[in-house]
């Protein structure tokens, strides 16, 4: 009997339409994927079986086993894992569970050509059995469990599982191959493929043809053997299984460390920056290994959250094989190895930041905004990680770090200056830089979310205290302008006539505004709103606002530029009588203009745009 057909997931129906209909090259790396698979889940029954030892009762054997069929035009690919029961083929093989997916299929343009680069990066795992067969078909037994399933599909929008007696434990693809992909039925073709992509995996990998069984990888964990018998092709295959990752590694690190403990890790950063970066689980991706007994996918803490954009794998016999979960992660041995991975990894940084300054800035952009967590949450090592930050930076053309910051500071500068903001470009264009810039001052541009709170936490670099520019109002008094605008004269009379203007605009504006001040940041903007001392920032606020950690606002200080043409008419009028009520309009203008420059919302749109009419009706 079977039941009623199962729809995919939408976006799993959207992936099959692209998988089946427009990847024309590299199809044979759908077998890489299922072998792939099929070795995660000997790995996974190998762990499962440590606690439970009846799971492995109807055979300790793990392999995969590849049959080409050429009578019948199928090719099956049948391992001895853990395998899947009628809800883990539903949920598994029906939809994208993957974190990161919602991401990955926003940008999805429906433009094939460019939906086939970003499916390159992301992959498309199981489904990829679709590049090559119009129907497949999975029969699994769970380990532990006594009735098999049979699900069944032909990749158009829905997929069929029924029960299927008899099934061995495991999982069998059987794969009916669309009309010309012959060629997957040829051992010597199946062979080739199989040593190019999937020598590194632990278990064999045999082909069985006809009467003869023929292992076609080492089926040695590739972390154990020598690392001049691994070649560059080896290390980025392998790290495509291990890190479900499908771009180059930017970095690989092969290491064995002996001592007091020993572990050895074979690590990797990826080139293109993970979907799934951001996720709040911010798990870590090192699977751990105890003597070659794969232990858990997310190293069990083996990695602190800022350095989970590594990949690959720790292995250790060090570690005790027969502890659960939460005991591993309270484990000294453990917390050992995972200083010395730190150490390991953030010397290596250093290394390429210090030899090969422009690569290491693409891996600066992709994973920076991650590495810099560590910069709060580690404390011991918030040193060593501020030296491998860069910052984009006024008045150069490249990131720099704060080594170089230092070294290019103004004789009499006290602080390293900072402006935060949504990207570069808004912070670039903020008022509040104006200052800084006529004295050539350089300001780091933060523009990361955790900037803001990691700068509080640490302070200072090196005794220099970070400040940001909308607090830093008072520093430039003390150091002269290196524009034109030097040699501007002191003018008493004028002076008096701002300090009437500010009067005015504080009873103008009342308490939508903290405070009106002169300004001495600002040389081309009339106007702009800035932070009291110690207050939080006006980008945190609107941080937290967008988050709804906040309802309000917080009034803030509006500062007037003196020298701004549009400052020094309204100061002519001043002191008219009524100043305050004839003034009113102009002032809320300014303060909803200092508003709009710093990407804030206003918060009365309307009456913006009844004020502005009313003064562009003044124009005739
Ligand atoms: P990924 O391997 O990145 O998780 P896949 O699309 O390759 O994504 O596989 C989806 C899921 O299906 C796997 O995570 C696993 O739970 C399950 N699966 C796939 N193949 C097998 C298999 N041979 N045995 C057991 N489970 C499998
Ligand atoms: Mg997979």
């Amino acid at each position: 009997m079977t039941e009623t057909p199962h729809k995919f997931q939408a976006e799993v129906s959207k992936l099959l339409d692209i998988v089946a209909h427009s990847l024309y090259s590299h199809k044979e790396i759908f077998l890489r994927e299922l072998i792939s698979n099929a070795s995660d889940a000997c790995d996974r029954l190998r762990y499962a079986a440590l606690t439970q030892a009846d799971l492995m009762a109807d055979g300790a054997d793990l392999t995969v086993t590849i049959t080409p069929d050429k009578k019948a035009r199928t090719l099956t690919i049948a391992d001895s894992g853990i395998g899947m029961n009628q809800g883990d083929l539903i949920e598994n093989l029906g939809t994208i569970a993957r974190s990161g997916t919602a991401e990955f299929m926003t940008r999805l343009s429906g433009d094939a050509k460019k939906d086939v680069s970003l499916i390159g990066q992301f992959g498309v795992g199981f489904y990829s059995a679709f590049m090559v067969a119009d129907q497949v078909v999975v029969i699994s037994r769970k380990a532990g469990e006594s009735l098999g399933w049979r699900w069944s599909s032909d990749g158009r929008g829905e997929f069929t599982v029924d029960p299927h007696p008899g099934a061995a434990r495991g999982a069998c693809l059987i794969l009916h191959l669309k009309e010309g992909e012959d060629e997957f039925l040829e051992p010597h073709r199946l062979r080739h493929i199989v040593t190019t992509y999937s020598d590194h995996i632990a278990i064999p990998v045999v082909l069985k043809d006809g009467d003869k069984r023929e292992t076609l990888n080492a089926a040695s964990a590739l972390w154990t053997r020598s690392k001049s018998d691994i070649t560059p092709e080896q290390y980025k295959e392998f790290y495509h299984h291990v890190g479900h990752a499908f771009d180059d590694p930017w970095l690989t690190l092969h290491y064995r460390a002996e001592g007091a403990i020993e572990y050895t890790g074979l690590l990797f950063i990826p080139t293109v920056k993970p979907f799934d970066l951001f996720h709040p689980d911010r798990k870590n991706h090192v699977k751990l290994y105890v003597k070659r007994v794969f232990i858990a996918d997310d190293g069990a803490g083996l990695l602190p959250p800022y350095l989970r954009f590594l990949k690959g794998v720790v292995d250790s016999a060090d570690l005790p094989l027969n502890i659960s979960r939460e005991m591993l992660q309270h484990n000294p041995v453990l917390a050992k190895i995972r200083s010395g991975l730190v150490k390991r990894i953030l010397s290596e940084l250093a290394k390429k930041a210090q030899e090969a300054p422009e690569d290491y800035l693409a891996f600066w952009a992709n994973f920076g905004a991650v590495l810099k967590e560590g910069l709060y949450e580690d404390a011991e090592k918030k040193d060593e990680i501020l030296e491998l930050c860069r910052f984009a930076a006024t008045g150069h053309d490249r990131p720099i770090s704060l080594a170089q910051y230092v070294a290019g500071m103004r004789e009499g500068q006290t602080a390293i200056y900072t402006i935060t903001g949504d990207s570069a470009e808004a912070a670039l264009r903020s008022p509040q830089l104006e200052g800084f810039k006529a004295r050539g001052l350089a300001v780091l541009l933060l523009t990361d979310p955790i900037d803001e709170f990691w700068v509080r936490a640490i302070g200072v670099y090196k005794d220099k205290p970070f400040k940001a520019v909308t607090e830093a109002g008072a520093d430039l008094d003390s150091l002269a302008r290196t524009d034109q605008a030097e040699s501007e004269k002191p003018d008493a009379e004028r002076d008096r006539k701002i300090v009437d203007l500010v009067r005015v605009m504080k009873e103008a504006l009342g308490d939508s505004v903290k405070d009106v001040r002169r300004s001495e940041r600002l040389t081309e903007s009339p106007v702009c709103l800035v932070a009291d001392e110690g207050e939080m920032s006006l980008h945190l606020e609107r941080l937290m606002r967008q988050h709804r950690q906040m309802a309000t606002a917080i009034p803030r200080i509006l500062e007037i530029n003196p020298g701004h043409p549009l400052i020094a008419k309204l100061a002519e009028r001043a002191r008219e009588d009524g100043a305050a009520t004839n003034l009113a309009d102009t002032c809320l203008l300014l303060l909803d203009q200092a508003r709009l420059i710093e990407g804030e919302t206003l918060p009365d749109p309307a009456a913006f745009a009844r004020r502005l009419n009313a003064l562009m009706l003044t124009l005739g």
